[in-house]
């Protein structure tokens, strides 16, 4: 039997990082912190032979006419910097820099991110043909996370403390933080005592 390959999409803003603003916004590499929990949470999965990648929405630059495109590869550059330093692994971004007006199909809830970061780890590939193969996580705060994670196939873990699942009457998992997120995943692992790296 072929190992499973485990791959947690995580969305970033709410989920791994915080912001210091009062508008929850983050556009300079000082206005975050991290969630709390969130650096043990990176160093788990990826000593349990997890692959990460994150998947997230950022459209600051539309938002406000001081913040540019520039700037906000910049601060994911350097929010990816401190997460593979901490987790010691590779951890790609994919980002959408679009906003609602743009109609993008890479924005959450639409799917698109979520597809290239699967297939960037397996090209040309989808959850329907590598289903045997792959387990797929889709972890973040908003529904928006929930329904693109639902729309691409993957399983969907949400994190918040209070229940995501009155919101649009959708049922689904969810955790007070990534931590606690990502310790269940572990515990639905189909192949914990395999490590891949
Ligand atoms: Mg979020
Ligand atoms: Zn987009």
């Amino acid at each position: 039997m072929k190992p499973i390959k485990k791959l947690a999409m995580l969305d970033l803003n709410g989920t791994v990082i915080k912001s210091r603003r009062d508008d929850g916004f983050v556009t300079t590499r000082d206005e975050w912190t991290w969630e709390d929990g969130a650096p043990e949470a990176l160093q788990l999965l990826a000593n349990n032979g997890w692959m990460m990648a994150v998947v997230t929405n950022q459209p600051a630059e539309h938002r406000f006419p001081n913040v540019t495109h520039q700037r906000m590869e910049y601060l994911m550059g350097y929010v990816r910097g401190a997460m593979e330093e901490v987790a010691q692994s590779s951890i790609p971004f994919f980002v959408c820099y679009h906003d609602v007006k743009h109609s993008c199909s890479c924005r959450k809830p639409h799917p698109g991110a979520l597809r290239r970061a699967f297939n960037y780890f397996c090209p040309g590939g989808g959850l329907t043909t590598e289903r045997d193969e792959w387990d797929v996580w889709m972890v973040g705060d908003k529904l928006s996370d929930i329904e693109a994670g639902e729309s691409f196939g993957a399983n969907v873990c949400g994190v918040n403390s209070t229940p995501l699942a009155s919101l649009g009457g959708f049922q689904y998992r969810y955790r007070p933080t990534l931590l606690d997120a990502v310790k269940d995943i572990l515990l639905c692992d189909r192949s914990p005592n395999e490590d891949l790296h």
